[in-house]
């Protein structure tokens, strides 16, 4: 089965969307995240089969410049807020929150400075838009063409899907062609919980 644990979380995150790799990345290079990008990272790690104690270990983990005390002090309650082990009935009878959906990442909280949540097809300049992902390695002048008419046209979602397609074009072809997939599995993607399960499935 998938070995989902916070040491694989870093190749892993190759099957993630660019929300999510944007989010990464930032937590990589600073070792520290502001609250909603933990927030909607956190309910996206719970929601790729992560659990609690792999989410803690992962999060103590990356913020590697703070000690323990402060991490338990600042951090640690929030995690396993957000998992639902602790907090109000209601929260811990329905399990912790549920992961965003695009639509919530693309329409609330949009990122301040320095912040790293929400969605780069939405909230990046279409010139830090490309460059993240010509870093994330998507180079093709074709689908950055796209990409960048997608966002003019405010189309977040197809500018996604059209990444998704390009990064799995041979994988898709492949389950297209042999009809081990069908359409429900082909339709456009909504949720990035959604694009991780897509990708991880044609990647193994
Ligand atoms: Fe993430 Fe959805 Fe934006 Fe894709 S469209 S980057 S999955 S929020």
């Amino acid at each position: 089965g998938a070995d989902i644990s916070a040491r694989n979380i870093d190749t892993l995150s190759s099957s993630f969307p660019l929300c999510m790799q944007n989010l990464h990345r930032s937590l990589r290079r600073d070792a520290h995240l502001k609250h909603f990008g933990r927030l909607q990272y956190t309910l996206f790690l719970k929601g790729i089969g992560l659990n609690l104690e792999e989410c803690l270990v992962f999060w103590r983990s990356s913020f590697s410049k703070i000690t323990d005390d402060t991490f338990n002090k600042e951090y640690r309650y929030n995690v396993r807020h957000t998992y639902g082990d602790v907090g109000g009935d209601s929260n811990r009878r329905g399990g912790g929150y549920t992961p965003f959906s695009c639509q919530k990442i693309l329409t609330e909280h949009p990122p301040g400075p320095g912040e790293a949540h929400g969605c780069p097809y939405r909230h990046f300049s279409i010139d830090n838009l490309t460059a993240l992902l010509q870093n994330v390695g998507v180079k093709d002048q074709e689908v950055l063409r796209g990409v960048k008419e997608d966002k003019e046209k405010t189309k977040f979602h197809l500018a996604c899907n059209r990444v998704f397609e390009y990064v799995h074009k041979q994988e898709i072809k492949k389950v297209r062609d042999d009809g081990t997939w069908g359409a429900s599995q082909l339709e456009t993607i909504v949720h990035p919980n959604e694009y991780f399960k897509r990708s991880y499935m044609l990647k193994n």
